[in-house]
Order: C-alpha cells, then sequence, then structure tokens
C-alpha cells in the first residue's frame, strides 16, 4: 500500500502550500521550513530533492513573482476590508477605516515571508508540469541535454 501512496498525485493547492516542487509535488524548493527565519527563509536549493527539478529554472526566472506577490496581496487586502466590514464595520462618523488601514499594513507586513515564498511556488507551478516519471536529475556538465545535437557529434 506504501508503493500506491508513493505513485499518487499530490494536489496541487497542497503542494502549493506547503511549497513543494511543481514537478515531483514531493521535494521542498526553499531549503529552511521556517518561513520567519528571515535570514534564510529565501534560501532555495539548485535541485529539488525529490526529483533533480532545477529549481531556478533559468536565470532571473523569478523576477516574474512581483505579479504573483501582487496578486496575492490585493486578496489579502480585499479579505481583510471584507472581514472588517462584516465584523467591525466602517462609518463616516468615526476613524474605523485609518484603523483598518494601519491593521493591514501590519498584517501584510507579517504575512510578507509566506506570501514571497507562494509567490514563487505559484511562479514555479506556472511553468513546470507535473510529471510523476521526470527522474533524470540535473543535467550532466552544464549545457543542456539534446539527444539530437549529442548524436550528430
Ligand atoms: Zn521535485
Amino acid at each position: 500500500m506504501c508503493a500506491d501512496k508513493k505513485h499518487e498525485k499530490p494536489n496541487i493547492f497542497k503542494s502549493v502550500f506547503t511549497n513543494k516542487c511543481a514537478r515531483c509535488r514531493r521535494g521542498s524548493i526553499f531549503t529552511n521550513k521556517n518561513p520567519y527565519n528571515l535570514k534564510n527563509c529565501m534560501k532555495m536549493p539548485d535541485n529539488c530533492p525529490e526529483c533533480g527539478q532545477p529549481v531556478e529554472v533559468e536565470v532571473g526566472f523569478y523576477y516574474g513573482t512581483g505579479y504573483v506577490s501582487y496578486a496575492l496581496s490585493v486578496a489579502v487586502c480585499v479579505a481583510s476590508l471584507i472581514a472588517w466590514w462584516l465584523f467591525i464595520g466602517f462609518s463616516i462618523y468615526d476613524n474605523s477605516i485609518y484603523w483598518w488601514l494601519g491593521f493591514n499594513g501590519l498584517l501584510l507586513l507579517t504575512l510578507q515571508p509566506l506570501l514571497m515564498r507562494w509567490s514563487r511556488t505559484i511562479w514555479m507551478a506556472f511553468f513546470v508540469r507535473y510529471d510523476e516519471d521526470w527522474q533524470q536529475g540535473p543535467p550532466e556538465g552544464t549545457g543542456r541535454v539534446n539527444t539530437t545535437f549529442k548524436g550528430a557529434i
């Protein structure tokens, strides 16, 4: 039964939530498990420890995570606005909107390490497809493996 469990396709939302590699959805793409260890929270291994997928797919791969991070931050703001509106309420006769602004700023600051990690994981999941049988490991040497070209030499 354990062997069957190993070949079960892990859920994409769970693997993104727990910062797993997009290729195998099992290996962690961050070296440090604790996102609030601020010195090392964004350290990533060169390759996924489970399947060998390069974590930085190409040079500057993670520059695009700003878009994902922005979308996640807006989602947090909207969620906190709705929650504040439902549980505390807004009024033009008091400063509740300013209290919410302060609260929301602190909330975003507190969640920042998590949001940065999730945006990298989501960005990787955009470009790297799940493949259970992808067990190639890191490519030999520095060049990419190109079988057609290799055969020609
Ligand atoms: Zn992997």
